[in-house]
């Protein structure tokens, strides 16, 4: 039998899940499990990089654990970054593989130190924010990852994991490291249901993002509340908000209702409140799906922990090697293990 593929994608513990990772990413995790080889990773190494509170560290990258497992995440395909060491000391020696330069000019770069100086005061810019991608370059290429799901904003430090791939190959003489792809899976974006002018995203504030363990009612009020149209859309042309529930609908595979108020709307018989009825439903079933799920694992925390700490040394043993390995090419004394 032809061995699968192997997928590596990661996330951070940053708090809620919501509708947006939902739909563009998570959903399409779980159902790339059929057919590759998948490690999804929870890095917590990668969180540490902005302001952060070790506790909150502590408590998030437990509940996105239980989050992912319950959101249809097999617990065998998890792993906690911390607990693989093995990317931090990968990281190392890809730094001495990296263009200063290159990390200088990485956007996301650009981006989060702008977000920092915001902070005022407070504001610190760690090196750790400068180094990011090249940690996932190890957290991508320790597993020599054939495919990795990422959305354009993270084409860049893909692009940065094969320049370092590639360069080790070179100084080693050897084409060691796979050299990682990209895996564009059709994903919606998902805006705020309250200013649908920008992205779903815990960042804004709670008004911006429908959490997907949200209870019923408040699922039902956040799209009952959704802004549809504010009158400065173009004659003929669908409002972001409007256009948003449909997307919402479609993502949560309503088909045929999508297409029934579809056919209101282009019959320019559609009553909003229909339309917001018909996603509320829909996030609603997906909602109850999880949250039962979840108080199955909320019962078994303990077991939960443990299957996840035994899933990250059994992973942990491939990263093994992988570093063993670099360290002999790389002219390092091995510890032995
Ligand atoms: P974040 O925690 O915001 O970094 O989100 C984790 C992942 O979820 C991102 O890499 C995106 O792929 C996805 N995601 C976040 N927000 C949205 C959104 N509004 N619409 C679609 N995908 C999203």
């Amino acid at each position: 039998m032809e061995k699968k593929k192997q997928i590596l994608s990661c996330i951070q513990p940053t708090g809620d899940m919501h509708f947006g990772n939902y739909f563009g990413a998570i959903k399409n995790w779980v159902e790339l499990q059929d057919q590759y080889d998948c490690i999804y990773g929870v890095v917590n190494y990668h969180a540490m990089t902005m302001p952060y509170s070790p506790k909150k560290l502590r408590e998030n990258t437990w509940a996105l654990v239980f989050n992912l497992i319950a959101t249809g995440i097999k617990p065998e395909s998890i792993f906690i970054q911390s607990l693989i060491p093995e990317h931090a000391e990968l990281c190392w020696v890809f730094n001495c593989f990296t263009s200063y330069g290159q990390l200088t000019r990485m956007t996301q770069f650009k981006d989060k130190s702008a977000q920092n100086k915001e902070l005022g005061a407070d504001s610190f810019i760690s090196a750790g924010l400068l180094d990011y991608p090249v940690l996932q370059a190890a957290d991508i290429l320790i597993y020599k990852a054939d495919y990795v799901p990422v959305g354009v904003d993270q084409e860049q430090h893909l692009e940065l994991s094969r320049n370092i791939a590639q360069r080790f190959n070179n100084q080693v003489g050897k084409e060691y490291f796979v050299l990682p792809e990209s895996l564009y899976t059709e994903v919606p974006k998902v805006r705020s249901t309250a200013d649908p002018t920008r992205k779903m995203s815990k960042s804004a504030g709670e008004k911006h993002y429908i959490n997907v363990f949200a209870d019923e009612k408040r699922i039902r009020k956040q799209i009952r509340s959704a802004v549809t149209d504010t009158g400065d859309t173009p004659e003929g042309k669908m409002s972001p908000g409007v256009q948003n529930l449909f997307e919402l609908l479609k993502a949560s595979e309503k088909m045929e209702a999508h297409a029934q108020l579809m056919k209101d709307y282009e019959g320019g018989q559609l009553k909003y409140v229909d339309l917001k009825d018909a996603v509320a439903d829909a996030l609603v079933e997906i909602s109850q799906r999880f949250i039962a799920k979840k108080e199955e694992l909320n019962s078994n925390k303990k077991e939960v922990k443990n299957q996840i700490k035994y899933s990250s040394s059994i992973i942990r043993q491939r990263a093994q090697q992988t570093l063993k390995e670099v360290k002999d090419l790389a002219g390092l004394m091995n510890v032995k293990f």
